[in-house]
């Protein structure tokens, strides 16, 4: 592969680099690719495996390895495109989509992940009949709860705090053994000012209420919406019918201590208080120990 450090997007941030706070450190191993490169791994774009808001996805082959390959189809995404590259290039954590590499030439962002098989949960939990056990359910929880967790701990200079921006089943892809993947840092954001504004910020409210909003969505099987949250809190308050609300395939005797507490974590992710959130740690500890 031929590495072109002429191309837009090198230049942005080896410009960039080390002159504000908002930069950090670039992971060398992350490859670029030139749009040769880029048509090779995809034969030409020959197998689309799905569609966003910001891009297209294609599966692609790379020294052997099935790779998706995301073109990005707005043309104004070039800032947003670097920063994306930029802080998905730092993470390394097992529940975290790997970033192989990027291409930005003269007509086309692509960036080059790993291949994860298994479609995102969205789809999983609302477009398959596929039975998911009680026990898939709480592994994928845990998973997106360690890839947050490891996000907010990710100090990439002592100023700069990681922020997903994005949580939400149609980001959470499944591989093969149905272990979840956090792909999509289109709207992740470094958030300087480090661990002091970050508790006065908005940012634990959006992360750990959309994560709230996985939890439960996982529990019902139902697309969540503001009505189910309410039906969620009020049921919780009373301590009762909270059942009436999970999905009946795991809502038998043997799960109720587990779902119950489930849903009362969902709850207190869920408030608009953001001061009475849990941190991510707490977040995982909980989910672990059930
Ligand atoms: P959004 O509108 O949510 O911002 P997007 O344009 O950023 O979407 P993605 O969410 O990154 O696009 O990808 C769209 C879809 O492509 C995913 O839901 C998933 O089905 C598929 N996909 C993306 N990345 C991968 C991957 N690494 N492996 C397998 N499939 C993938």
């Amino acid at each position: 592969m031929q590495h072109s450090e002429n191309s837009l997007l090198a230049r942005v941030l080896i410009s960039g680099r080390g002159k504000t706070k908002r930069e950090v450190d670039f992971n060398h191993n992350i490859k670029i690719f030139t749009e040769d490169d880029i048509k090779r791994i995809t034969s030409n774009y020959r197998t689309p495996i799905g569609k966003g808001g910001f891009g297209e996805v294609y599966r692609g082959i790379l020294d052997d390895d099935c790779v998706a390959v995301k073109r990005y189809i707005r043309g104004d995404t070039v800032d947003e495109f670097r920063e994306e590259v930029n802080i998905h290039g730092q993470m390394n954590q097992k529940n975290v989509v790997k970033l192989i590499g990027y291409c930005a030439g003269e007509d086309t962002l692509t960036m080059v992940t790993e291949y994860i098989s298994n479609g995102n949960l969205d789809d999983t939990l609302h477009n398959s009949a596929i039975p998911i056990p009680l026990d898939t359910r709480l592994g994928i929880d845990i998973g997106c709860a360690e890839a947050l967790r490891y996000m907010h701990s990710m100090h990439l200079s002592s100023e700069n705090l990681v922020c997903h921006g994005d949580i939400k089943p149609a980001n959470l892809l499944l591989d093969y053994n149905l272990t979840a993947k956090v792909s999509d840092f289109g709207l992740s954001r470094l958030l300087s000012g480090g661990i002091t504004r970050y508790t006065r910020m908005s940012y634990p409210k959006d992360t750990i209420y959309s994560f709230g909003a996985v939890l439960l969505e996982l529990l019902t099987r139902k697309k969540v919406k503001e009505g189910i949250i309410e039906a969620l809190r009020k049921a919780n308050a009373k301590r009762k019918r909270l059942r009436e609300l999970f999905d009946a395939e795991i809502a038998n005797e043997s799960n109720a201590k587990i779902l119950e507490d489930i849903a009362v974590l969902a709850t207190e992710c869920l408030s608009l208080d953001i001061y009475t959130h849990p941190q991510m740690n707490e977040v995982v500890d909980r989910l672990c120990k059930l």
